[in-house]
């Protein structure tokens, strides 16, 4: 049975949209709060997660940023304001879907499931990484052709998020949104400055390749 995270304040929404889920066969684990949340994401694995934005300890927007931070798990909103909506499937959070508030659950849970086909045939569920590289959690390494690399906290974190999704361009806020703890105070040369510390250090194990693509204008990708 896939597991679903639901995070949501409102008891009498929660309540809905959990018998919903059940019914169509997933296995939901309610959390009340963004860090209770947290603690249920970092210890199990979610096939996807629902998310509030209106949340009591934390706007559901960060929460979302925390998660996927480290994960590309589907992520739908649901949202009380139809002014949220452009943030919310906008680049600046990047979710999947969202519903908007009062909604049928049977509406939610059609939309679980055209996500849930749509990242699994695509195999987003595991999250595909590049052949030359591997990422090591425990240890926070990546090892590139066999090599463990010596990184600061940044280049580890922004080459991780590339490693993920090999061919995937992302746009230097995109990169600062997934890399940095306090992206407000990066700026987008930052994003340069550790992209080039990052290339001399891939150089010096493999001279002959060059893993990170400069897409102009865009951003960057990792060669798949
Ligand atoms: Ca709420």
């Amino acid at each position: 049975m896939r597991k679903i995270l639901l995070v949501e304040d409102e008891p009498s929404i929660a309540d809905n949209i959990i018998y919903a889920l059940k019914t169509e066969g997933f296995a939901p684990t309610w959390c009340q709060t963004a860090a209770d949340g947290l603690r249920a994401f970092a210890e199990h694995a979610f096939a996807l997660v629902i998310l509030d934005v209106g949340l009591p300890d934390m706007n559901g927007f960060e929460l979302c940023k925390k998660m996927r931070a480290g994960s590309f798990v589907p992520i739908i909103f649901v949202t009380a304001r139809k002014d949220e909506i452009d943030r919310v499937v906008g680049l600046e959070i990047g979710a999947d879907d969202y519903v908007v508030k009062p909604f049928a659950p049977r509406e939610l849970t059609a939309r679980v499931k055209a996500i849930l086909r749509r990242t699994e045939a695509g195999g987003a569920m595991q999250p595909q990484t590049s052949k030359l590289f591997s990422i090591d959690e425990e240890r926070c390494e990546i090892r590139y052709c066999g090599s463990p690399l010596q990184l600061s906290r940044y280049e580890f974190r922004l080459l991780k998020v590339l490693v993920q999704k090999p061919g995937r361009v992302y746009s230097r806020d995109q990169l600062m949104e997934l890399a940095w703890e306090e992206p407000d105070t990066a700026l987008d040369r930052t994003v340069d400055a550790h992209i080039k510390t990052l290339r001399a250090k891939l150089r010096a194990v493999r001279d002959d390749e060059d893993p990170i693509r400069t897409h102009r204008g865009l951003g960057y990708s990792l060669k798949d």
